[in-house]
């Protein structure tokens, strides 16, 4: 099991938390935002690096990085694509903390993994902490529950909590494979655990599956039984852990209003982490993956109103000029732990490299990694 401090949350202007800025500093010199050289430096660090370095870049990533990144995808393409090349002693995850677990998990001994900003967290993955998912399923111990309950988690999750649910028996699942998890978990037994994010849980099994909102229940860790009568816990098909991405999270169904009357014709396409009533309400909903497959298909002339992070859609307004592709939200902004990795990190990253220099690299132990790869082997061998 890794390390991991739960840290209080401080009310704004209450107090300070020093420890909440971890990783902020770079041990070393990190070059000014403002340096007019600094692709020029990214470009000649990589360079020198040649094949010993590969970069990975999530879809999320600022222009500024993606630019340098050897391949883009979502986090388990790009975790695969770093086990694809075992020749590459390094790997750089522009991406965020789980991410890099991953990549860890599925690359060689010898590999190192590393996070250009150890701040660069998930805010979802870490609305599941390991000891709140123990004592959650202590509590279903202690209703006689457990055993007919699959723990199923999201790729967005800290590789404690997929290590967790390997070693009871469950699967990691990503936004393109849900269905096809919690088809085989209800195979398994009878109710479902669903890691950390509540929304991607409940779109899957109510418009995926045929479940109703009251198959649901929400597990809330901060309260006693989760916030559930024992009734509730045991009379539920899905219980949803209370976590959401704080950027999907936010889109809201008065913006799909909003640009049916703006735009017409307009299509509404969003990804399955955002809340219920919005992926009910648009017209197609699939992972980052399928938002950017749906967009190259699509018609010259057509309007796409798009409901995922901010760099991707600005990236696809730019790579698709024939086409009319707009933000869905006004008021919702970047992925913000996503936005830390920057030019400046980069650089400062491979030029450490460059010098011998191994800096944040992300390492997960040894029986962490051998649980989580048993959740994660069981998705690859889904039917
Ligand atoms: S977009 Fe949401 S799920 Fe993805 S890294 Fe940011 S907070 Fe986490």
């Amino acid at each position: 099991m890794t390390t991991q401090i739960d840290l209080p949350l401080l009310f704004l202007g209450q107090g300070t938390d020093p420890a909440s800025e971890r990783g902020v500093d770079c041990p070393g010199d990190l070059p000014a935002a403002s340096d007019p050289d600094l692709v020029a430096r990214a470009k000649a660090a990589k360079e020198a690096l040649g094949g010993k370095v590969f970069v990975l870049g999530h879809h999320y990533q600022r222009d500024e990085v993606i630019q340098f990144a050897d391949v883009t995808g979502d986090s388990f393409k790009l975790a695969k694509d770093a086990a694809a090349r075992p020749d590459a002693p390094y790997i750089v995850f522009c991406g965020v903390h789980f991410m890099a677990e991953s990549a860890d998990i599925l690359t060689g001994a010898d590999q190192k993994v590393i996070l250009p900003d150890l701040a660069a967290g998930c805010s979802m993955a870490d609305m599941a902490t390991f000891n709140q998912v123990e004592d959650c399923w202590d509590t279903l111990e202690d209703l006689g529950i457990a055993d007919r309950v699959v723990p199923v988690t999201y790729m967005n999750s800290s590789a404690d909590i997929k290590a967790f649910v390997g070693r009871r028996g469950g699967v990691v699942c990503t936004s393109s494979n849900a269905k096809r998890a919690l088809d085989w978990a209800f195979e398994q037994g009878e109710q479902v655990l669903f890691l950390p994010d509540q929304h991607l849980g409940r779109n899957t099994a109510v418009l995926e599956m045929g479940y109703g909102l009251e198959d649901c229940v929400v597990y809330n860790p901060n309260r006693p039984n989760g916030g559930l009568t024992d009734d509730q816990l045991k009379n539920a098909k899905m219980i949803l852990w209370k976590g959401h991405c704080s950027v999907h999270g936010r889109f809201s169904i008065d913006a799909v209003n909003e640009v049916r009357e703006r735009v017409p014709g307009v299509n509404v396409l969003v990804h399955p982490e955002c809340r219920n009533e919005v992926v009910t309400a648009a017209d197609h909903v699939g992972s980052t993956e399928y938002i950017i497959k749906k967009l190259d298909a699509a018609e010259p002339g057509s309007s796409w109103a798009i409901g995922t992070e901010l760099n991707l859609v600005q990236r696809l307004k730019n790579a698709h000029p024939d086409k009319n592709v707009m933000f869905l939200e006004k008021t919702v902004c970047f992925c913000s732990t996503m936005n830390r990795i920057d030019l400046p990190h980069l650089v400062w990253t491979l030029e450490s490299l460059v010098r011998g220099e191994v800096p944040n690299q992300i390492v997960v132990d040894e029986d962490t990694a051998h649980y989580a790869r048993v959740a994660l082997d069981q998705m690859l061998a889904l039917p």
